[in-house]
């Protein structure tokens, strides 16, 4: 069985091809404001990958018609999903999240909602909304799990657990809802072997989608303190090492899961680790040509 890529996954979800379009609700995250924990994860950086259209100031309907104007006339009959995906997209209380997500969706030409968010935030009444939502716009949840190893979760100050994410992904697919995981390659402390003991042990979950991408140091983060102090030894994997381990990391997944992507470029200006310099685009080259 060929494995479906993520564009055709979404098309056959939708019905249609799909934009995904940023949107920053203004969430913060229970690692950040102190219920948790204040300092977040150690590699956390959210400006790294929120687009100039995602601004937490401007209202959903405005970022998302923003977002729009941005794609428009790039792709002919494209239809758009709202992606929830800065900090903790699930983190505020149920009938919140409710105008937030059904603003979204009144948005024309959004048909769903892609929402990204951490294990330990889905309440059942969070879960029962989606549930709901899921019956007339199909939803994706999209939860951090980052590593099978409950000791590298610590190390990076996750403050969940890998039976809290494994949890979490069987509640979502019991109310019939898509769910994919984040996961990292290259988490300080982790072998290439823990890190192929987590694709096998997240191959086992009932996922629809996984993607994952290498760690980077970015400026301003804990981890880039404790990596220029030498307190963490990271991989050194130049960008063809680490596309052959991506097929490593592949080939322990079921051809039934879909893998959205592999790798991760944050803005040059931020990143001081891995430094490729290459564009996603390059990198499944470099993938597809091993
Ligand atoms: S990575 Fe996610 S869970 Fe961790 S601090 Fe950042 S927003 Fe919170």
């Amino acid at each position: 069985m060929a494995r479906t890529d993520y564009g055709n996954f979404l098309k056959r979800l939708y019905g249609c091809r799909v934009q995904k379009l940023n949107v920053n609700a203004g969430f913060t995250c229970p690692n950040r404001d102190g219920t948790l924990a204040t300092g977040g994860c150690t590699y956390c950086n959210n400006s790294s990958f929120t687009p100039k259209f995602g601004r937490a100031s401007a209202t959903v309907t405005q970022q998302l018609l923003d977002g729009k104007q941005f794609y428009k006339g790039k792709y002919q009959s494209v239809k758009y999903l709202a992606y929830f995906q800065s900090y903790t997209g699930t983190y505020a209380p149920e009938s919140k999240l409710k105008l937030l997500y059904e603003e979204a969706l009144s948005v024309p030409d959004v048909l769903g909602l892609v929402i990204s968010t951490r294990p330990d935030c889905l309440s059942d009444e969070v879960l029962d909304l989606l549930a709901v939502i899921n019956l007339r716009s199909k939803v994706i949840v999209e939860i951090g799990i980052e590593s099978s190893h409950d000791k590298t979760l610590q190390l990076i100050n996750r403050c969940h657990t890998w039976r809290c994410a494994v949890s979490a992904v069987e509640r979502i697919v019991s109310r019939e809802i898509a769910v994919g995981a984040h996961l990292i390659l290259g988490l300080p402390g982790e072998s290439q072997a823990d890190m192929l003991a987590t694709a096998r042990a997240v191959a086992q979950l009932p996922l629809s989608t996984v993607k994952f991408h290498q760690l980077q140091v970015l400026r301003g983060t804990k981890l880039a303190q404790q990596w220029q102090r030498g307190e963490v030894a990271l991989q050194e994997w130049t960008a063809q090492e680490y596309a052959i381990f991506c097929r490593q990391v592949v080939d322990c997944l079921p051809p039934s899961m879909v893998v959205e992507r592999m790798v991760a470029t944050a803005p040059a200006q931020m990143l001081l680790h891995p430094r490729w310099g290459l564009k996603p685009q390059q990198f499944d080259d470099l993938f597809h040509d091993l």
